[in-house]
């Protein structure tokens, strides 16, 4: 899933690429023997597949992918993962508990400890339950994947995630900006690097 998208400086701008220049692009030096002021590193893939992640909040375009699709926060859809990296996740369609390729490039917002794992389960079986998350409860701004994400976040009494769950634009400002901020400079770079072979970063 990762492009791998490749860092360096040789003589002094930053340039992204996906397979190493020959020359630098900037001053053309033949780079086989060259002396990089920054040596070449891949630039890290901010995305997770979900089912790797066991009790977990996950966030991800509402359709399409990061990469390709996404466009602004409006977009995205939240989930959680049961501890064996199920997707629980309330929609329009109501709600669903399965194995789903659609979260293969998301976002970790965050995942409780090892030792929580047991309680996360207990909660979410017992959450699921209720009767206020099916198809026909869904509203687009009221009672949507947030709600459900929220309200469970706030019923598993989890330290900070849960204080923040307990206010929207908190728990977005503490778990979701500061992810969807640093992916975007990532699905930049990517589109850019689609349409050539390198991109010079002059500051
Ligand atoms: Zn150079």
């Amino acid at each position: 899933m990762d492009p791998g998208i490749i860092c360096f400086q040789h003589c002094g701008p930053k340039v992204f690429c996906m397979n190493l220049t020959e020359k630098c692009p900037t001053c053309e030096e033949d780079l086989s023997e060259a002396k990089f002021l920054l040596m070449p590193f891949r630039v890290p893939y901010p995305f997770v597949r979900a089912s790797q992640y066991p009790c977990a909040v996950v966030i991800k375009p509402t359709v399409g992918d990061f990469l390709n699709d996404y466009y602004n926060s409006m977009d995205l859809h939240i989930g959680v993962t049961n501890s064996s990296g199920l997707i629980v996740e309330f929609d329009k369609h109501g709600l669903r508990r399965h194995k789903s390729k659609e979260w293969d490039q998301c976002l970790l917002l965050d995942q409780v400890d090892t030792p929580w794992r047991e309680h996360w389960d207990n909660v979410l079986t017992t959450f699921c339950k209720d009767s206020c998350w099916t198809a026909k409860d869904y509203d687009e701004d009221a009672h949507n994947c947030y709600s459900f994400v929220l309200c469970f976040l706030c019923a598993l009494d989890y330290g900070t995630l849960s204080t923040a769950a307990a206010n929207r634009s908190l728990f977005c400002e503490q778990f979701i900006v500061g992810r969807t901020t640093s992916a975007g400079k990532y699905i930049s770079l990517f589109r850019k690097l689609k349409e050539r072979c390198f991109y010079v970063h002059k500051e």
